[in-house]
């Protein structure tokens, strides 16, 4: 097993993760088996119970796991499925130390962050590296270690890594460090990421390669200036410099010939045989002057676009798939109520999804954009939250006026409903990751070209089949159940060309050479 650290300096949102997925795809046409580990140093358990305003979406996993955004990222680009363990936040290694401590395992000793959180740390680092995540044992584990190197809460993952790095064989480790080069007066200031360096350095990590984000290539002055001062090679310095999208990042490192440097460092065998068709394809497809599709995402943190990154991104992979560029259209639905304005941007957009999401906030925006998009046969996509309110919106223009979900109101017909099993006790309990389902209808087996369906989920409240009853002999098809627990997990409306709602998300298992079927339909 290998290992390929990647760490960050100066500033957050230097892309990380996405520094580090490159890298990982890029091994992998290379024929090597790659998963990865994100460590969280926060004290959450998990990124479950997190605001999206201050930290993105929360990515569900197969497992129920609710991580952070990052491994939607390695999940995408590396076709892997991953399990909640890896992601290690400071909030799981210290419930399972303190569990042990509770459980006398230490044996009467004092628990203490050296050594008893550090080797947790360290142990459960090796156990996850060899974990299957679909393509056999693993050769080499990327791990991105959230924050900024200097962080008080990364200190003890800093000194884990360290250690691990003391003990396994040499070769076994490649320390990767993103830093920012500033352009300041038409000079690329290199001091803080120098700064950075020193910090990292005396953490004990030495880096192999660096990556610097840059507005442009650097020259020669100021890499020599970076080598001098940083002991970093000329050669390992590696440019990051803005390009248009995400998918050029790859391409970006391969032109500096970062594998090269990579299985140099870790001594292993290249073949220099990279299979990178699939994502060719993916390039060319932005150079295409293609038909431009305008799809409305009505939801209530437009402002913030990291809230919904995994659903940007199925569209864009839907969109390489039916051959059309994209062009997304905010609409803000606590707005749309009152602002005429914000209600026109609709009659603009080509398709329109309501995305997942919680609380009363937004809501009668929502219902006016089914009723929109149902009434004018415009093409919509309702997601988890999304799904709830097109049923809901649909219940009421048949008469049921007061029809609800019991999340938005104190009274009313709740045909959304809880079930007896919420508690309402808060982190990991809501209905999570894959569930089963059937699919009963043949225009949505159509669709997906399957009858059994396997999706994510990550809602507390369901349209019970009971529920669902009212919707007999109305346009409103109920298209999948989920037979054990006796819930409708699809919806489709009839005489309308597409009006589909799903209680899952797609957009988590949606992949770049594997588009998700509800967004490919959506936009054809
Ligand atoms: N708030 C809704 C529920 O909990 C929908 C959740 C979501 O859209 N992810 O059921």
């Amino acid at each position: 097993m290998k290992f390929i650290v990647v760490t960050g300096g100066i500033i957050s949102g230097l892309g990380k993760g996405i520094t580090a997925s490159s890298i990982g795809l890029l091994l992998q046409s290379l024929g090597f088996s790659i998963t990865s580990i994100k460590i969280d140093p926060y004290l959450n358990i998990d990124a479950g119970t997190m605001s999206p305003y201050e930290h993105g979406e929360t990515y569900v996993l197969a497992d129920g796991g609710e991580t952070d955004l990052d491994l939607g990222n390695y999940e995408r680009f590396l076709g892997v499925e991953l399990t909640k363990d890896h992601n290690i936040t400071t909030g799981k290694i210290y419930a399972s130390v303190l569990q042990k401590e509770r459980n006398g395992d230490y044996l009467g000793k004092t628990v203490q962050v050296i050594p008893h959180i550090v080797d947790e740390i360290q142990e459960r680092i090796i156990h996850v590296s060899q974990i299957d995540v679909g393509f056999g044992t693993p050769d080499i584990c990327i791990i991105e270690l959230g924050g900024t190197i200097g962080d008080i809460e990364t200190a003890p993952f800093v000194e884990a890594i360290t250690r691990l790095f003391s003990k396994l064989e040499s070769h076994t480790f490649c320390f990767v460090h993103v830093s920012l080069i500033i352009e300041m007066h038409g000079e690329s200031k290199t001091k803080p990421t120098q700064h950075s360096i020193k910090t990292l350095r005396s953490l004990g990590i030495v880096p192999n390669i660096l990556v610097l984000r840059t507005n442009n290539m650097l020259d020669d002055d100021t890499l020599n200036k970076i080598n001098i001062n940083c002991g970093v090679n000329k050669g390992n310095i590696i440019c990051n410099v803005n390009v248009p999208n995400i998918y050029c990042v790859p391409d970006l490192f391969k032109k500096q010939n970062i594998c090269d440097k990579l299985v140099k460092i870790l001594n292993i065998n290249n073949n220099n045989n990279y299979n990178l068709e699939d994502y060719y394809k993916i390039l060319d497809h932005f150079n295409q002057n293609t038909n431009k599709l305008r799809v409305g995402i009505a939801g209530k943190y437009v402002g913030l676009q990291d809230t919904y990154l995994s659903l940007i991104r199925a569209i864009e992979h839907a969109s390489f798939n039916v051959g059309v560029q994209i062009e997304i259209i905010w609409i803000d639905t606590e707005k749309i109520e009152k602002h005429q304005e914000e209600y026109d941007k609709l009659k603009i957009c080509d398709r329109i999804i309501i995305p997942g999401g919680f609380g009363l906030r937004g809501i009668e925006g929502k219902i006016l954009v089914c009723e929109y998009c149902r009434t004018n046969k415009i093409k919509m996509l309702g997601i988890c939250l999304g799904m709830q309110v097109m049923v809901v919106e649909y219940a009421r223009s048949i008469g049921y006026k007061d029809a609800m979900s019991r999340e938005w109101a104190e009274n009313g017909f709740y045909i959304i409903d809880m079930l007896p099993d919420q508690t309402g006790k808060m982190g990991g309990t809501m209905r999570l990751g894959n569930c089963e389902a059937v699919v009963n209808d043949d225009i949505v087996e159509k669709i997906y070209n399957q009858n059994v369906i396997m999706e994510r989920h990550r809602h507390r409240y369901e349209l019970t089949y009971n529920n669902s009853l009212i919707f007999k002999d109305t346009d409103m098809v109920l298209s999948a159940f989920d037979k054990k627990m006796n819930l409708v997990e699809i919806v489709r409306l009839d005489n309308h060309p597409y009006f589909i709602g799903c209680q899952f998300h797609p957009e988590f298992k949606s992949k770049y050479n594997n588009p998700h079927p509800l967004f490919v339909n959506l936009l054809i």
